[in-house]
């Protein structure tokens, strides 16, 4: 029997798909812009399929990708076009809460869990799990954990690595690691749910977690400022931290390049304030007291700041709805960029005090590359994390041959890179390296730091079958 004959025999017929028309939707990135091939893909059910499925692969060569919810932008889940050989296994079967400890404040979730409903089932014990994210609705807690997700909570409760207290993970050589822990503390050496956060499927299955949730927000206050540049809104946020302490749980910039494309892309968005303004910014506060307390204190800062001129224009939300309708703009931005051109994306963090340097210095950067491109900058400011995506229109596009389609994407994201990196920066700061970063990879880490993670992924998939050409660089000696 083949691989895929065993995998029907251990799973079932209809947890092994195999036509063209069943594998689609996996074998396809989120943007639509690479196409990849496998022999199948197979959906488990439990803990136990998934080392089933990898000893099966095991014993067969065949190479793995594991697969979430499919919404990476950096095209991590899809199989290589040129390994057709390679066994999807996608995680979508795997969504069961196993439990929730309200007084440990966790819950131990299974790895396909998709994120939203993971904060509906904190919600509903009256806690948070606070990992936002603009793809919440199809992404699942696997791919959150493999990709070490930011989104737009970290500012308040950290990235998603500082929301997992345990994990379970099915291992290349096909044992079972339970390490579902629900500690705050346990210093028995190394702590090994490090490695599997971020690992982007290169060194196992995550099959299930432990979150930590946090007390639920009784209480949210927002503002929608547009100001006149970068350095204005990095002078608010350190304001509002001053006046508000952790109450503050977002501050999103974005350029008017970047509105506008979601006011004309994404029907039913509207624009809190004039969106011609140069620069906006969406203020959350939330908290467990009272509204009352966090109107005052962000009406405070922004009265402050008015009577200064630093604000061209601002708003307060009214209701929860308003809330709602605006978090739905900022949430928008890659379904409309999506929609408006090819956008070069580019996922840098720096210091937060570099920001504006980064801007300014990445825009001429980009302009020497494709001279007047519109530049979409989009940033979760707290975190210092900018998406800087220079645009090229369709048209453009597709009079470019393939291979000038690359240099072109690739020389503009070396130029922008580059300036984060001299400004103590990273070139992925929340998207991970999927097979798009892999030569930055190559080019910005310290080659101490790829040695040790070549070390690691030898140490763990020495037949190296787990996400082939994916996060790490070839190298001649691996
Ligand atoms: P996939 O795309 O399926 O997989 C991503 C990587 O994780 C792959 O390498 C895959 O092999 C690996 N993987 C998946 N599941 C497992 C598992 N169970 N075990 C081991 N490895 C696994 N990201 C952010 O960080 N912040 C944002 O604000 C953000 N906004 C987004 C908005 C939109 C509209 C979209 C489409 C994407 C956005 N993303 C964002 C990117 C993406 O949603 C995240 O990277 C997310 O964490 C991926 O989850 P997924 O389940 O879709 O994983």
């Amino acid at each position: 029997m083949d691989v895929v004959q065993q995998l029907v025999a251990q799973l079932g017929d209809s947890a092994v798909l195999r036509g063209p028309e069943d594998m689609a939707g996996h074998l396809s990135d989120w943007r639509g812009r690479y196409q990849g091939r496998a022999q199948c893909v197979a959906l488990p059910s439990t803990t136990e399929q998934v080392a089933a499925i990898v000893r099966l692969c095991r014993q067969a060569g065949a190479p793995i990708v594991v697969q979430g919810g499919n919404t990476s932008l950096c095209e991590g889940a899809v199989p290589r076009a040129e390994l057709p050989g390679t066994v999807v296994i996608n995680l979508a079967r795997m969504r069961q809460v196993r439990s929730v400890d309200v007084a440990n404040n966790s819950m131990v979730v299974e790895a396909g869990c998709v994120l939203a409903a993971v904060q509906q089932a904190a919600a509903a014990h009256d806690r948070l799990y606070p990992v936002s994210l603009g793809a919440e609705g199809s992404c699942q807690i696997g791919g959150n954990i493999a990709t070490n997700a930011g989104g737009t909570g970290v500012l308040r409760y950290g990235n998603t690595r500082e929301n997992v207290l345990g994990l379970e993970v099915v291992l290349p050589d096909g044992r079972i690691w339970n390490g579902l822990y629900g500690l705050r503390k346990n210093n028995t050496g190394f702590d090994l749910k490090h490695l599997f956060i971020g690992s982007e499927g290169t060194l196992g299955v995550v099959t299930a977690a432990t979150l930590k949730l946090h007390p639920l927000p009784t209480a949210r206050a927002m503002a929608w400022l547009a100001v006149d540049s970068p350095q204005t809104a990095l002078t608010l946020l350190a304001r509002l931290q001053r006046r508000c302490g952790a109450a503050l749980s977002a501050y999103e910039l974005m350029n008017d390049v970047q509105l506008n494309i979601v006011l004309q892309q994404v029907s039913g968005r509207r624009a809190p304030l004039n969106p011609q303004h140069p620069w906006h910014v969406l203020v959350e506060l939330s908290d467990t007291g009272g509204e009352a307390v966090l109107a005052a204190a962000l009406e405070e800062v922004l009265e402050a700041a008015a009577s200064e001129g630093l604000l061209l224009d601002a708003a307060l939300a009214a209701s929860g709805q308003q809330q709602a309708d605006w978090w739905e703009v900022r949430h928008s931005v890659s379904e409309g960029n999506k929609k408006a051109g090819i956008g070069i994306n580019t996922d840098p963090a720096v210091p937060l005090s570099a920001v504006p340097a980064f801007i300014a210095q990445a825009t001429a950067a980009a302009h020497r590359v494709l001279p007047g491109a519109p530049i979409i900058v989009v940033a979760h400011l707290g975190d210092g994390n900018v998406h800087f995506i220079p645009q090229v229109s369709f048209e453009q596009w597709r009079a470019l041959a393939p291979e000038q389609q690359d240099r072109l994407s690739h020389a503009v994201k070396q130029a922008v890179n580059e300036v984060a990196h001299a400004l103590g920066g990273t070139f992925s700061a929340e998207h991970g390296i999927g097979q798009v970063l892999t030569e930055e990879m190559g080019l910005f880490k310290p080659p101490v730091e790829l040695d040790l993670m070549h070390t690691i992924k030898q140490a763990l998939d020495p037949e190296q079958l787990f996400n082939p050409g994916r996060l790490l660089p070839a190298t001649p000696s691996h």
